[in-house]
């Protein structure tokens, strides 16, 4: 992996603020710390967004060939430094490198080739004379500078979601990263700078968020803030919009029902629910989290994923081998621990896990994979977001009870059905209310369809061309095609004949 040459990316160029606090880049898996930078205060914040401001007019009036030119330019730079990248996201972030090589970078790599793309379709609708006397046309335009704000947990990845469908749009935007994972952000940016994106079309600037986000999402100066973390920060984002009138875009927390019905393949279903539970060690807004299993296989489901949850090799990030790595911090990991313990004490019962490991893993912010039987729907653990590697499993009778629990959490991100029935897949489908439902699979993503979540999870879409209803405005212009001076509509104001 390689530091940056700055704390903070603005205009094209790495920028220091000495004023800043200093913040620290952990190695979750050890303890290192691998970087001290200082953050941006409102001041550089500020400069940032001038920035982003320069630019705005230049790279908004580029073609979509041109747009999309360098972003093209932008995948294959990512690409060229695919192994730097994954070995600084498992550093910063405690993935195993598996993860960081076949799913965060290609990933990231594959969502800036989707937008090179997209630049070129930002089509409005079509002309036509719908008063009769004009030709009507749409427009879809940027909206103009975006603050963008994104979590920890896919540092390049949500970069990437939060950036390339702005500027493909022809935004500029300033990206603040997590203050505990910038590294991969800074890296984003220097390869823009290498690909020919035009200064200050991408700045990042880094610090904790009541410091250097508040400052962002509170500036006048922006057009918009999207927002990416969780459901309490959204919130609070959202106050702060909403004083300027900023437009807003909330990617939030998750709460993903897992659902079997009596008919599912349950090796399927017991595979899928460990994976899904178990990616980035759960730490993912749509990890499978409450798993609703019909009380003819509940049994068999409980040991299947207790035997397979044991069989999770927890280890080293570095290591090739190595299934799932810490929390992203030792402050996530107590928080999940806290959680389960809170759960046993409101009635769950631990079938395995439930524990930091000991031995070689102790200095890391490591939790073993944890399953939970016998919680309570209303218990903390089932309604809130606990971002570990823990799943519940609870009982059902009835398709019509499954639902309604599945439904019965703030949260609206993700969901799975599992059932070999077309027909009860497809009202899974219809009536669980997420803005993602997987039938018989849990957690693949594609760059051409939507992501994004209802209700608790906030609104609007990542990835897809949908994502550009988010980062553009139509604008509807009326010719007329008349010629005449005297229109017909204007006897109603004044009349004239
Ligand atoms: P978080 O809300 O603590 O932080 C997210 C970002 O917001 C960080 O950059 C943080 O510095 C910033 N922030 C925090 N307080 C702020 C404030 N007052 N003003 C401005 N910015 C502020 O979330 P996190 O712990 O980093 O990430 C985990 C959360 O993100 C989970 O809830 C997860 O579900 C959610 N998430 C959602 C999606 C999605 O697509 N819906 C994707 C990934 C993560």
């Amino acid at each position: 992996m390689r530091l940056p040459e700055g704390a903070h990316h603005i205009g094209g160029a790495p920028y220091d603020d000495e004023e800043g606090p200093d913040q620290e880049v952990v190695d979750p898996s050890t303890g290192e710390v691998l970087w001290t930078y200082p953050a941006a205060t409102p001041r550089t914040v500020d400069r940032a967004i001038g920035a982003a401001e320069a630019a705005l007019p230049g790279w908004a009036a580029a073609t979509p060939a041109q747009r999309s030119g360098v972003l093209h330019a932008l995948a294959a730079e990512l690409d060229r430094t695919a192994e730097e990248l994954a070995q600084t996201e498992t550093a910063q972030a405690g993935k195993p490198i598996r993860l960081s090589r076949e799913f965060d970078v290609p990933g990231s790599v594959d969502n800036v080739a989707f937008f090179a793309g997209a630049a070129r379709r930002l089509d409005g609708m079509a002309a036509a004379e719908w008063s009769g006397a004009h030709t009507s046309t749409v427009r879809r335009e940027p909206v103009g500078v975006v603050g963008s704000i994104a979590p920890w947990n896919y540092p390049l990845q949500m970069a990437v979601w939060k950036v390339l469908p702005a500027i493909a749009a022809g935004n500029t935007v300033v990206l603040k990263p997590a203050e505990t994972t910038p590294l991969t952000s800074l890296a984003l940016a220097e390869a823009c700078r290498r690909a020919g994106v035009p200064d200050g079309v991408v700045n990042v600037v880094n610090g904790p968020g009541p410091l250097t986000g508040e400052a962002l999402v509170a500036s006048p100066r922006i057009a918009m803030t999207s927002f990416t973390g969780s459901t309490a920060a959204g919130r609070h984002v959202a106050a702060l919009a909403a004083a300027n009138g900023t437009r807003l875009h909330l990617e939030l927390g998750g709460k993903a029902p897992f659902v079997v019905f009596a008919d599912a393949d349950l090796d399927a279903a017991v595979r899928g629910a460990v994976a899904a539970a178990l990616i980035n060690s759960g730490q993912d807004c749509t990890a499978a989290t409450r798993a609703y299993v019909h009380r003819s296989a509940y049994d068999s489901f409980v040991s299947g994923v207790a035997d397979l949850m044991a069989s999770v090799r927890l280890g080293p990030t570095r290591d090739e081998d190595t299934d799932q790595g810490p929390l992203a911090s030792s402050r996530q990991r107590d928080r999940v621990a806290a959680m389960v313990e809170q759960a046993v004490a409101d009635g769950a019962r631990v079938v395995t896990g439930g524990r930091a490991p000991g031995g070689e893993l102790a200095a890391g912010a490591y939790y073993e994979p944890t399953l939970l039987v016998d919680a309570a729907q209303r218990s903390a653990v089932v309604q809130s977001e606990v971002f570990g590697p823990v799943l519940a499993v609870l009982p059902f009778d009835t398709a019509d009870e499954a639902l309604a629990l599945a439904n019965d959490v703030p949260f609206g991100l993700a969901a799975s059905a599992w059932t070999r029935d077309v027909f009860l897949a497809q009202r899974a489908s219809r009536e669980l209310a997420a803005g993602t439902v997987w039938i018989n699979d849990h957690i693949p993503i594609v760059s051409e369809m939507p992501h994004g979540g209802t209700r608790g999870s906030g609104y609007g879409k990542d990835m897809s061309i949908y994502s550009f209803d988010e980062y553009t405005q139509l604008k509807h212009v009326m010719s007329d095609i008349t010629g005449q001076a005297h229109k017909a509509w204007q006897d109603t104001v004044f009349r004239t004949r």
